[in-house]
């Protein structure tokens, strides 16, 4: 597809200044600074970037291949390279995007062939296009309906954006446009990106970390009712949800958003979808959407609702914790090597520890099923001997390596998962600030400084010892033998910590044999709690226990 270079990049320019990505502003602002203390030899023009004006299609979705056009301008250089991304922000694993790319070529103005040549895996490198106009064509193979890879068949299309579209090293923060041929038996198209007024089926992007951020579900979808919170905008859409109650569901799910919206007292998006890609595995987190596996017709059971509004509240509440409260690594991303980072166990732990909180507080769950949460990851990590070889943040940064459920094997046994461990670490650390402080601050006051001091007035990350120095500011005291339980693999005192809200755990033994037994626990109330014990217990479960 061709376009008016000249009024296109106008467009793209106006575009970039009306709109900010909140995420790397602070960026944005030191290059601002550079330029503007630069020689006036820096006229405006050399700062007009490059347009990226991609088109998608679908011809005949039962191939499972969709096409991508890119029409592109503006390089000031006669070479370029131009690279798919190897992973996905939300999913920490290498996946190798480049392997699905095929028939790729490059045409000019005049739609004869460019050479173009494959330089490494996921590199194509093109020479010749100063301040020419080109377009890059290549399919889309997809194979395996997964959360984190695009996947097509004849009646849906779920399209990654980072397993789609080719970036350039130096121009992420560049504006995208994306137009999208629908496949006309399909009636919608759900997705976070920004629409385009006026326009059928075209959406923008500020720069690539938002493009990526924002994936693309396509088909026959149903959108059920929307609610408003704070009155903004929550919607849920999805592609062969099932059967199921559907007005029951929709007010648990507001009062999911609810409870977790008060925890750190701000909605900082216009408007928030629940993407939901069809029955599945996982879910994947994203500033103002998330994508997840849903399928309703297992709905009817209480516990399958619970496990779902468990899974509902943690993909949620990831737009706080980890689009926007993050580890100083996770932004701007390394689309080539990965952004690895010791802190996935607050990213992913805490957001555990959350969901089991924010369910609670919306009423939706006894104290009973409450406590089970925790029970459920205590004995796990017990009887799990990889307890005593790996640490939490040694199991964050290895994430990479031993894969999104640890070691798997022969070395099975050598490493946690910090989707279990983390969120022990974050009721610890709830009820340690909430006995140093004679319950006046919660973790809850952690999560909202990270947010007003790191994520809106610095506009960047926190480091490991600036998330134990907010933990410590907060509580007031050193928090220092507690976070051994972080930093080293040392057996966890639950008790200590468990007595500070009135709770222990209890032990049984589920076989005499001694080398078949298998660690039981139960979490349950102390006798003759203190006043201060209570308070924290009834502060935490937000009722009178
Ligand atoms: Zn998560």
């Amino acid at each position: 597809m061709k376009k008016s270079s000249i009024s296109q990049i106008t467009n793209q320019v106006e575009l970039q200044q009306n709109q900010s990505t909140l995420l790397f502003k602070g960026f944005k602002l030191i290059l601002i600074l550079i330029i503007t203390t630069l020689p006036v030899i820096y006229s405006p023009a050399q700062v007009i970037k490059p347009l990226f004006f991609y088109t998608l299609s679908i011809p005949n979705p039962t191939t499972h291949i969709y096409h991508i056009e890119l029409h592109t301008s503006g390089w000031s250089k006669d070479t370029v390279q131009f690279k798919m991304p190897r992973w996905m922000p939300g999913y920490y694993q290498i996946m190798d995007y480049s392997n699905d790319v095929n028939n790729i070529f490059a045409k000019n103005d005049q739609g004869r062939d460019i050479p173009l040549k494959r330089i490494n895996k996921n590199t194509w490198e093109i020479t010749g296009i100063k301040s020419k106009s080109f377009d890059l064509v290549y399919d889309i193979k997809t194979s395996r309906q997964f959360v984190a890879n695009s996947y097509i068949d004849s009646n849906h299309a779920y399209l990654i954006p980072a397993n789609t579209f080719l970036y350039v090293d130096g121009f992420l923060d560049t504006p995208v446009s994306v137009k999208i041929i629908n496949n006309p038996s399909w009636n919608k198209i759900a997705t976070g990106l920004e629409m385009v007024k006026g326009k059928t089926n075209e959406f923008t992007a500020s720069d690539f970390d938002i493009l990526y951020d924002c994936p693309i579900l396509i088909g026959n979808l149903e959108e059920l009712s929307s609610f408003k919170v704070n009155g903004i905008e929550h919607r849920f859409i999805g592609y062969n949800i099932g059967t199921f109650d559907r007005t029951n569901f929709i007010n648990k799910l507001k009062l999911i958003v609810k409870s977790a919206v008060d925890i750190i007292g701000d909605i900082p998006y216009n408007q928030y979808t629940f993407i939901a890609i069809g029955p599945g595995r996982g879910g994947i987190e994203h500033l103002n959407n998330t994508t997840i596996s849903f399928d309703g017709s297992q709905l009817n059971s209480e516990e399958e609702m619970n496990k779902m509004m468990n899974f509902l509240a943690h993909e949620y509440f990831h737009h706080f914790n980890v689009k926007r409260i993050r580890p100083f690594e996770v932004g701007p991303f390394d689309y080539d090597k990965g952004s690895k980072t010791n802190l996935l166990w607050v990213s992913e732990g805490l957001s555990v520890y959350y969901e089991y909180l924010i369910v609670k507080r919306a009423g939706l769950i006894n104290n009973r099923i409450f406590f089970e949460d925790f029970e459920r990851n205590i004995n796990t990590v017990e009887n799990n001997p990889g307890r005593l070889y790996q640490s939490l943040t040694q199991a964050s940064y290895n994430t990479w390596k031993d894969g999104p459920f640890g070691k798997q094997g022969e070395e099975r046994g050598k490493s946690i998962s910090y989707y279990e461990k983390g969120p022990i670490i974050g009721l610890l650390l709830d009820f340690a600030i909430r006995n140093a402080t004679q319950n006046e601050k919660t973790l809850d006051n952690v999560m909202q400084y990270l947010y007003w001091e790191y994520y809106k007035k610095k506009q960047r990350g926190f480091t490991d010892a600036e998330f134990q120095q907010t933990c410590e500011i907060i509580a007031g005291v050193s928090l220092t033998s507690l976070f051994e339980y972080v930093y080293t693999a040392k057996e966890i005192d639950y008790n200590t910590y468990l007595n500070f809200g009135g709770l222990k755990l209890d032990l049984k033994l589920n076989d005499t044999d001694s080398a078949k037994q298998k660690k039981k626990y139960t979490l349950n109330r102390i006798s003759n709690p203190n006043s201060l014990q209570l308070t924290i217990l009834n502060s935490w479960l937000g009722e009178q226990y």
